[in-house]
């Protein structure tokens, strides 16, 4: 029987190409593994899937009864409805430890490093397994986008390490001018629906009984924003009433100004400013100055109020 592997729901580059590093390994080490993914394909993604000529991973909503290991989560609000009912045979993952638990012991590589694939990189090492070429260049873009090209708080000396040499074996020079390629086609907002565009890369956490739901979109330049911050407004509305969400906040970030404009929607917007020390405007956002990382400035500091 295969295991499954998978990333979180509304995958975003680190865990697709995690479940496709993660399982090409594995599958090295003589386990018999598949890479699938919760959800659709991001356009980030689908460029980084087409420029090393990959197929993206089966899609896979159930997993009762399959042995599975997880990449890039830890979350039950981030997992398949029925994963309580899956054998988790390990954890691969860079964000605060989630509320998943396992009845047997698990193979854990949980690290506060800038992506999971710097971790796959180093589980690689530690096997002293070769990366395949098209597989490097999968896992450099996946760490330069979930580090920002370098530039968000998360990232560490492992992940530039990694992306280094990782760059060598994909035969890729200039890799910066790579992750800005990727963010170029990743500001391309205007071809999505205003609702694609809050879940792209939209996270639910529970904390206490609530739930709060935050997106983030990258971009190289917010004013792509200026003609749809109604209608992202409108879709937020929609997408905190249907679960029940407490919250519903969405972070535009600047990937060159280095910060993000916080966009609103709570049922207690005071614990909102107090987590950021803020005072909202007329409009309920604010502008968080070297704001850029979700997991690392943004949860920690809601978790605190509530
Ligand atoms: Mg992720
Ligand atoms: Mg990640
Ligand atoms: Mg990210």
């Amino acid at each position: 029987m295969a295991t499954y592997i998978f990333g979180h729901t509304t995958p975003d580059s680190d865990s697709i190409v995690g479940a496709l590093s993660l399982s090409y390994l594995k599958n090295q080490l003589g386990e018999d593994t598949i890479a699938t993914r919760q959800g659709d394909i991001n356009p980030e993604t689908a460029f980084i899937l087409e420029k090393f000529d990959y197929t993206a991973p089966e899609l896979k909503t159930k997993v009762a009864g399959e042995d599975v290991y997880l990449i890039d989560f830890s979350d039950l609000a981030q997992s398949p409805k029925d994963i309580k009912e899956a054998n988790i045979l390990g954890i691969v993952d860079h964000h605060k430890l989630g509320d998943i638990t396992t009845s047997a012991p698990l193979e854990c590589w949980i690290r506060p490093v800038g992506c999971s694939n710097t971790i796959v990189k180093q589980m690689f090492d530690y096997h002293e397994i070769e990366i395949p070429k098209a597989l490097a260049g999968m896992m450099l873009c996946a760490i330069l986008s979930d580090t920002v090209i370098f530039k968000s708080p998360t990232c560490t000396k492992e992940d530039t390490k990694a992306c280094k040499e990782l760059a060598e074996i994909a035969e890729i020079e200039d890799y910066k001018a790579l992750g800005m390629e990727m963010f170029i086609v990743k500001s391309d907002v205007l071809s999505a629906t205003p609702r694609e565009l809050v879940l792209r890369d939209f996270k639910d956490f529970k904390m206490g009984d609530n739930t709060i739901g935050v997106g983030q979109l990258e971009v190289v330049d917010l004013s792509v924003f200026d003609t749809m911050k109604e209608t992202l407004k409108a879709e937020m509305k929609n997408i905190k009433e249907e679960e029940g969400r407490h919250t519903v906040l969405l972070l535009l970030t600047d990937i060159m100004k280095e910060g993000s404009q916080l966009l609103v929607l709570s049922d207690e917007t005071l614990k909102i400013e107090n987590a950021f020390n803020v005072k909202l405007d007329e409009n309920a956002e604010v502008w968080l100055n070297g704001v850029m990382s979700r997991k690392k400035q943004i949860i920690p500091f809601l978790e605190k109020q509530f």
